[in-house]
């Protein structure tokens, strides 16, 4: 059998295998095994029943998606900038027009998320516009077999003047967010859980181990939280699933003092 790309029907996650044996996603203990055993999806099924939509969401910021939803169903964010445009995140998976569509918006020079929730269809990124940089978390590199990573970083890494990268643990060992300075924004991978309406409008926030199955996480990780996005400053925060506006430095700082005051537990605290 062919080595190939294969995404789990489940979760989304994609493997370059010839018959992956499971998912290392599904496997982890912040994930449910699928109900009804595992099915694995050919990239050719795939590009075959997907596509998907591109939106400006903030002057040259970008989000794809993906539909029909493919696993986790998150979004690859776009950064449209001088001197090369940066991905962080990565959409489930990309049709050919929307493929098209990153090309026309310059297409990327540096590429980077946050943990493997966040990874969709990167390798596909990789492939296709072949950035000077796929930046990922030492921790992380374990969840990177689909595609290469040619500059993991500890702590800290400054993935192009203004944009830089920061180790933050916690929901996943290697998780890193990254901080746009000159769009103020923070890009929090799974720091933070956002509850939105169906318009968009953010009502709560929190912070997880594992979102679907609540655990939390303990006050060690939630310390380390706060002291790396605490000399942040930020008016925007973006999940690999939603966009919120609402959230500001100061917003997110008063969720995670909250939690810090409580015993470990999921708190869902209101906007
Ligand atoms: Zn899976
Ligand atoms: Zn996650």
């Amino acid at each position: 059998m062919p080595l190939s790309w294969f995404a789990c029907a489940h979760c989304g996650f994609w493997q370059h295998h010839f018959a992956p044996p499971d998912c290392p996603v599904c496997t982890d203990v912040r994930n449910d095994l699928p109900a009804d055993g595992w099915r694995f999806l050919p990239e050719a099924d795939v590009a075959a029943t997907h596509d998907g939509t591109v939106r400006e969401v903030a002057p040259g910021l970008w989000a794809f998606t993906t539909s029909p939803a493919l696993g986790l169903a998150g979004t690859g964010w776009l950064i449209v900038r001088d001197g090369g445009n940066i991905a962080f995140e990565a959409a489930p998976y990309y049709s050919a027009a929307m493929l098209a569509q990153l090309r026309a918006l310059g297409g990327i020079r540096f590429l980077s998320a946050s943990h493997a929730h966040g990874y969709g269809a990167l390798f596909q990124l990789q492939r296709v516009f072949a950035p000077d940089v796929v930046a990922i978390q030492r921790l992380d590199l374990r969840m990177t077999k689909a595609f290469r990573v040619n500059m993991p970083f500890d702590d800290r890494l400054a993935l192009a003047p203004g944009y830089t990268l920061h180790h933050v643990g916690g929901h996943y060992e290697g998780q890193a967010c990254l901080h746009d300075a000159p769009g103020r924004r923070l890009f929090c991978g799974d720091m933070f859980k956002i509850d939105q309406d169906a318009a968009g409008r953010s009502h709560a926030i929190s912070s997880h181990k594992a979102f679907h199955k609540d655990i939390p996480l303990t006050h060690m990780e939630l310390r380390q939280y706060r002291d790396t996005i605490a000399p942040l400053d930020f008016d925007a925060l973006l999940t690999p699933f939603e966009y919120a506006p609402e959230v500001d430095r100061a917003v997110a700082l008063a969720a995670l003092d909250d939690g810090l005051s409580r015993a470990p537990g999921v708190h869902r605290l209101p906007l």
